[in-house]
């Protein structure tokens, strides 16, 4: 079977984790410090808050923002089509996550999807960069006038808005380290910001709200009393997590050039299939193809649970396209506005496999199966 993912580890990774674990200091610690700042330099922030996953790390931007302190009254803007994650996060804050339909190229928010949502209630848009395809935070800022736009940048790190990196300027920006996304811990994830109050207070808000860190107060030649502050989480991510990090940090250009090759062959191979289009950079900016999705037009006779089907059949471990959440069972009965371009691109499209070791001869298997599965008079 052709994996539709697979993470980029090898031995340093291994001994890295091994180091830690000799280390003796497996819990917050060092690397975990040393992990932040060299992310947060990566994707152009001031400041790194580790957390242990994306899901956690929303949470807490969230929660900082002060979102759900009105109750259920408060607002956030999220796309529907997104992992279930995103408008979860705005759930466990108390608050209701209002769904704005996407761009049909990018899968993006788009300006006039989130103006045409927008109310007094509304305390922030969480703007994702879906699949790695970098969102217009700039028009969208336009757009939203004092409201805060965070991102949700669990797929986008390396990928590129404007001649910068996905993240940068964000006032709070959420990342993951799951095998899914292009880096990772195992599981992890991390909140980058400019503010360097803001980042203070996160890092307090993930280990319990405590006045001195676990690692200060271990480190420290006299004993030092902590205080909690106020009432907080333990999103905590390890030192073996961060030391494995570390070694991904120095592998990421080099596997976003190996993504963005194996994308051009993609693109070369799949021109000219009628009725399939595949994702492309859009014109201000770059994709790390975390995700590399075709769009199946509605003129191809044969359905994506159908088309699934066939692929597996040939041995191609596809997906269907990114989820739509307000099409769970979770939120049955959530109200929404029309949502038709997020259902059309969610029922309408495939995530082809992409990983680092995905050779020539498989990319062609992959086209090829999906060229029978579209045209089925193209048979033998
Ligand atoms: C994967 C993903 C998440 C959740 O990340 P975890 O680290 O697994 O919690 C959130 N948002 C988006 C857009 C994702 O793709």
């Amino acid at each position: 079977m052709i994996p539709v993912m697979r993470p980029v580890l090898g031995e340093e990774e291994a001994q890295a984790v091994a180091d830690a674990v000799r280390s003796g200091w497996v819990a917050q610690g060092p690397r975990v410090a040393a992990f932040e700042k060299e992310f947060a330099a990566r994707v152009g922030a001031r400041h790194g808050v580790a957390v242990s996953s994306c899901t956690t790390a929303l949470h807490l931007a969230l929660h900082a923002l002060g979102t759900g302190r009105g109750g259920a009254a408060d607002e956030v803007v999220v796309p529907s089509f997104s992992f279930i994650a995103t408008a979860n996060a705005v759930r466990y804050c108390g608050a209701t996550p209002v769904f704005a339909d996407v761009d049909e190229e990018t899968g993006n928010l788009t300006p006039e999807s989130v103006a045409a949502v927008l109310t007094e209630r509304t305390r922030a848009v969480l703007a994702v960069h879906q699949g790695g395809m970098p969102a217009d935070v700039d028009a969208l800022r336009a757009a939203c006038g004092d409201i805060p736009v965070l991102e949700d940048a669990a797929c986008a790190v390396g990928s590129v808005y404007r001649d910068r990196p996905v993240g940068q300027g964000a006032p709070m920006a959420a990342w993951s380290f799951h095998p899914r996304k292009l880096l990772t811990t195992g599981e992890g994830g991390m909140i980058t910001t400019d503010d360097p109050e803001l980042a203070a207070r996160l890092r307090r808000l993930r280990e319990h709200g405590m006045s001195v860190s676990a690692a200060d107060r271990h480190a420290a030649e006299v004993a030092i009393v902590e205080e909690y502050l106020e009432p907080g989480f333990n999103y905590r991510m390890t030192d073996i997590q961060a030391a494995l990090g570390l070694v991904q940090l120095g592998r990421l250009a080099e596997m976003i050039a190996r993504r963005r090759e194996l994308a051009a062959r993609y693109h070369e191979l799949l021109a000219g299939l009628p009725g399939i289009r595949p994702v492309r950079d859009p014109e201000y900016g770059r994709t790390n193809y975390q995700s590399f999705w075709v769009r199946v037009s509605e003129d191809v006779p044969v359905r994506q649970g159908e088309l699934l089907t066939l692929l597996a059949a040939e041995g191609v471990s596809a997906r269907r396209g990114i989820m739509a959440a307000h099409l769970e069972p979770a939120y049955a009965g959530h109200p929404h506005v029309p949502l038709p371009v997020t259902e059309r691109l969610t029922r309408g499209s495939v995530i082809l496999p992409l990983h680092h070791e995905l050779s020539e001869q498989e990319q062609r298997h992959v086209v090829d199966v999906l060229a029978r599965a579209v045209d089925p008079a193209l048979t033998r």
